[in-house]
């Protein structure tokens, strides 16, 4: 919806500078923009604007700001809460970083790299090893998802447990405020407590106080070794168990641990591949563990082994494969990164991302799974995550040969049963994909009157006209 007079010559003035490359107008070539990975969120826009430099995306926003026209920032458009989608109702356009791609600076020395907004994951990924380092954000959609996307929604993924949240990878961002100046932030710094960490306003605020046009990634020595194994367990507090028994025996080089639960291994065997499951037996819960470090290679590997003769013997691992090969491990990882994708192709599933204390874990599992029951008889519980950070995504679905529109329905009051039950244990709705607009209500509900009128303050203060990703994480018609 484009009203005014003023904001036509905007669009104008936006398609003078960007040039041809610089928009896409057309309703076909737009769609990959328009609509979220779910295809659950989608409304069009007149334009999309493709800036390819940080002077032109601050260009971009003062021609907006000047016609009151609402920008919606967009890298990968893999994010799962709404938050890159447009929301209607007023002038809106996206603006895409994927022309933004420069990899400025690598610097091992001070195990550095300074990338542009619109670099895919899985390059920044890449570039590091060839430079003998990590950088150890790594996510199922690493393939599409871009580092401004990541630290936009502070993106989780496998690795938290030991590299922390996207937002503990940054040291230094620039970014593009509401009015389209440009703010500097780019330092290289592993201290600097001069005044506020201003980058912190842009990291997990989802593109509504600024626009993050490049970032200081730190990097860290890249492994000599890793060993892999994907176990078979009765319950979660099996789990929680192996967990606490393996960060004493092997510290921080536990780097990924992955509860999933068995109707997931199943899932992927019926959507996307057939073969799976590496045991021959059905087990109920399993974990994937990888541990990471600087040893000679394969002693990690010959360390779990002896490790986990021990649990089984005490009877605390039912099964379990250690990956013989890089490509055994990788094919341990499919199953893992499949889960998502092969829960969208079996139907409606009600999704959660949330948090609770890792000791919490099983509790919570029992305790949601046990409330959903009884609220919804038949529902298929399925939850898989990240245990060793309380990560749970607990997304059920449809009971079998329901009705899903009918289904689909109910998506509101089962999540407040589930979110009533993380709020029992002292949990989040919200542990690493963000608000967007799929939890903005949600959010009201949950966060205390001082905090939402906290973040209202700041988005007042660095947006003050709200242009910027309006009515993402906070109603852009809320109290002032
Ligand atoms: P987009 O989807 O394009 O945008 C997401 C948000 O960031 C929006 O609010 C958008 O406005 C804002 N934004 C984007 N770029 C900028 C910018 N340059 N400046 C300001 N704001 C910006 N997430 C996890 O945390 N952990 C996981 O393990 C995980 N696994 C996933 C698996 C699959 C299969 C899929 C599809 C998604 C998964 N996600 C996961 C969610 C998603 O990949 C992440 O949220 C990712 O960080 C989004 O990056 P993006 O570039 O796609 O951002």
């Amino acid at each position: 919806m484009v009203g005014s007079a003023a904001q036509r010559s905007a669009l104008d003035g936006i398609r003078a500078v960007l040039g041809p490359s610089g928009v896409v107008e057309e309703a076909r070539a737009m769609a990959k923009y328009v609509h979220s990975w779910r295809d659950d969120y989608g409304v069009s826009v007149p334009l999309v604007a493709r800036p390819s430099t940080t002077e032109e995306v601050a260009e971009v926003v003062r021609r907006c700001a000047a016609a009151d026209i609402a920008i919606v920032p967009q890298g990968g458009n893999t994010g799962l809460t709404g938050a890159a989608q447009a929301m209607g109702g007023r002038a809106e356009i996206i603006l895409s970083l994927e022309r933004m791609t420069r990899i400025r600076d690598v610097d091992p020395v001070n195990d550095t790299m300074t990338v542009e907004a619109g670099v895919v994951l899985q390059t920044v990924q890449d570039r590091a090893r060839e430079a003998g380092r990590l950088f150890p954000l790594s996510l199922a959609a690493e393939g599409s998802c871009t580092i401004g996307g990541n630290l936009a929604t502070n993106a989780g993924g496998v690795q938290v447990l030991r590299y922390g949240n996207a937002r503990q990878l940054v040291l230094g961002l620039e970014a593009v405020l509401a009015d389209g100046r440009v703010w500097s932030g780019l330092t290289a710094l592993r201290k600097d407590n001069a005044g506020y960490d201003l980058k912190q306003l842009f990291l997990g605020t989802e593109g509504t106080l600024g626009i993050i046009t490049a970032a200081v990634l730190k990097l860290f020595p890249l492994p000599r070794d890793s060993a892999t194994a994907f176990l078979a367990l009765e319950n979660p507090a099996a789990a929680l168990d192996l967990l606490v028994a393996a960060r004493e025996r092997f510290a921080e080089a536990v780097s990924s641990f992955e509860l999933i639960q068995r109707r997931g291994v199943e899932l992927v065997a019926r959507h996307i591949d057939a073969g799976v499951d590496p045991l021959a037996t059905a087990y109920p819960w399993y974990v994937l563990v990888e541990l990471t470090g600087q040893e000679a290679p394969g002693t990690l590997r010959q360390a779990i082994e002896e490790w986990l003769a021990g649990r089984f013997e005490a009877g605390q691992v039912a099964d379990g494969a250690i990956a013989a090969s890089e490509a055994q491990a990788a094919t341990f990882w499919r199953l893992r990164e499949s889960l998502a994708d092969a829960l969208l192709k079996d139907g409606v599933s009600v999704n959660h991302d949330v948090s609770v204390p890792v000791a919490s874990v099983p509790d919570f599992i029992a305790a949601a799974e046990a409330a959903i029951g009884e609220a919804c008889p038949g529902i298929r519980p399925l939850s898989f995550g990240h245990l060793g950070d309380g990560n749970i995504h607990f997304n059920p679905s449809q009971p079998e040969g329901s009705d899903a529109g009918a289904f689909r329905a109910e998506k509101g009051r089962l999540n407040r049963i589930v979110h009533d039950t993380v709020a029992r244990f002292s949990g989040s709705i919200s542990a690493e994909h963000g608000i967007g607009q799929l939890r903005r209500e949600e959010l009201v509900h949950y966060k205390p009157a001082v905090d939402l009128e906290m973040m209202r303050t700041l988005k007042r203060a660095f947006d003050p006209q709200g242009i910027l990703n309006p009515g993402k994480v906070l109603r852009a018609d809320g109290p002032a």
